[in-house]
């Protein structure tokens, strides 16, 4: 009765749309000024900005939801780096290669008006070496005069070349077709091929909060059993590493052991190893330098990891350095700055003295826990019921919107969707979520609630 005044085939789409997981990823890449950031606009509709371009101006957000013919994909930008610290060449291949670590499939750009260079030609080996699906965009042919420069890119040996004009929409629809084509339904490096497999945690953080050090000392205290993906002649990228009797894949370790030092560029670079390793991991292991102030960066490094959805623990480290001042600001600042995550389990470490480090694994399975957790549907309505009947929605208009039912759609993270009278204000969205939180715990989870209104 409760589902009256809705059409069950709605209905059953919402919880379908909710429960989604993970979406595939899809990676941008090519040389500057071939058009990447123009494309990306526009595979994502220019629903959020992409920030135009300048040396010195750096973006933390990397990547975009997006949706093409009812599939939602993620899309990787790298569009926003400026080289020349590296050389051309180098800065390139290395911002490609990041981004083709992190993605199931690569949308290759080159500018068919200049055709391609050695700088092109060193990517498609990049691009070889991976071995991740490619689509060939070539760019800049905003009418027919173009096509025939196009066709010169199948010299490149990647397949057809897509003719596009990213600026103006030309080609881009049969191109995103060809996308679908290559992106799998599920991400196979998260959900794919592992399930089963270890637990794969991304330990992440700004530079010099000690990721190297807490990697080191895990590893070497624990041993350290494979170094290496089977069957790949890639560096090795993800270890295995035994903790409290259980394997866990760090992923990304590469990127924490040999970190490239850049000046310029190099926050971009640290945020596209951070959304790489974050989209590979089920648990993000957030390490915060409890020396110092709580920063900005610390702060869009959890937030990455929330809107990632993925499980989150926060570490604050350099624990052994604190004295009893440092200890009274850094509990003022984690509850200003880092509200958001209040849920997160956390444990206050030492990667230089090892304290603490045996707490890591409870932590991160508690955080894991959250994450799986499905709440049964009767046992979600009745307690839905009850905070209705104690909390109704205020009045608005005369009206008061109620919550009818509800379902949990998904779980990594638990997602669900409410089905209300009316429309449901934010506070009190926020407030049931408080409340979902103290009843069925999710301690190091984000939740999502999508909220349908009877028409
Ligand atoms: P990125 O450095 O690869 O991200 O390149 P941008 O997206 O910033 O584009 C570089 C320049 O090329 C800008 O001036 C764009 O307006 C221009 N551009 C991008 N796509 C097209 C296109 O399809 N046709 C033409 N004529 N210009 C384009
Ligand atoms: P990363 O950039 O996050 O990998 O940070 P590193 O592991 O390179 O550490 C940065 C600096 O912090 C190094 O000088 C480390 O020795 C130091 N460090 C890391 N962990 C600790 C810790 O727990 N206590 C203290 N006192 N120093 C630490």
């Amino acid at each position: 009765a409760a589902e009256e005044g809705f059409d069950p085939e709605d209905v059953e789409g919402a919880i379908e749309a909710a429960g989604h997981g993970p979406l595939p990823v899809l990676a941008v890449v090519g040389r500057p000024n071939v058009g990447k950031s123009t494309l990306v606009n526009r595979i994502i509709g220019r629903r959020e900005a992409v920030v135009e371009d300048k040396p010195g101006v750096t973006r933390d957000r990397v990547t975009y939801e997006a949706e093409w013919s009812g599939r939602r994909f993620k899309v990787v930008d790298t569009g926003g780096w400026e080289q020349d610290v590296l050389g051309i060449d180098a800065s390139v291949a290395a911002q490609a290669e990041y981004a083709i670590e992190a993605a199931d499939a690569v949308v290759f750009v080159v500018d068919a008006k200049v055709g391609a260079t050695d700088t092109d030609e060193a990517v498609v080996r990049l691009l070889r070496k991976a071995g991740k699906p490619v689509v060939l965009a070539a760019n800049k042919v905003d009418g027919q005069s173009g096509e025939s420069d196009a066709a010169y890119l199948w010299s490149l040996g990647l397949g057809e070349p897509h003719p596009i004009s990213a600026l103006h929409g030309r080609g881009t629809g049969d191109m995103l077709d060809a996308v679908l084509e290559a992106l799998p339904e599920a991400p196979e490096q998260t959900f794919g091929t592992a399930v089963g497999g270890p637990r794969r945690i991304a330990l992440i953080g700004r530079p010099n909060v000690g990721k190297s050090s807490l990697l080191n000392k895990v590893a070497n205290e624990e041993r350290v059993v494979v170094n290496e993906l089977a069957g790949t002649t890639r560096d090795p990228v993800d270890e295995l590493i035994e903790l409290g009797g259980v394997t866990w894949k760090f992923v990304d370790t590469a990127g924490i052991r040999k970190r490239v030092h850049l000046q310029q560029g190099a926050d971009y670079y640290a945020s596209l190893r951070t959304a790489a390793a974050v989209e590979k991991a089920e648990v993000a292991v957030i390490l915060i330098d409890a020396s110092e102030n709580i920063s900005v960066q610390d702060q869009r490094i959890v937030t990455m990891a929330v809107d990632a959805g993925r499980a989150i623990v926060l570490a604050y480290n350099k624990w052994d350095t604190l004295d009893e001042e440092r200890r009274y600001y850094l509990e003022r600042e984690i509850e200003t700055e880092l509200g958001q995550v209040a849920w997160a389990p956390r444990v206050n470490v030492s990667a230089r003295t090892g304290r603490h480090m045996e707490k890591l694994v409870p932590a991160i399975e508690t955080a894991l826990a959250g994450w799986e957790t499905r709440v049964p549907t009767g046992r979600l309505n009745a307690f839905l019921g009850e905070l209705v009947a104690a909390h109704p929605h205020p009045i608005r208009g005369g009206k008061q919107p109620r919550i009818l039912f509800g379902t949990q759609a998904g779980t990594k993270p638990p997602r669900f969707v409410l089905f209300a009278s009316g429309f449901i204000e934010a506070g009190y969205r926020r407030f049931i979520e408080r409340r979902l939180r103290e009843e069925f715990g999710f301690e190091g989870t984000p939740i999502h609630i999508s909220v349908r209104v009877r028409e």
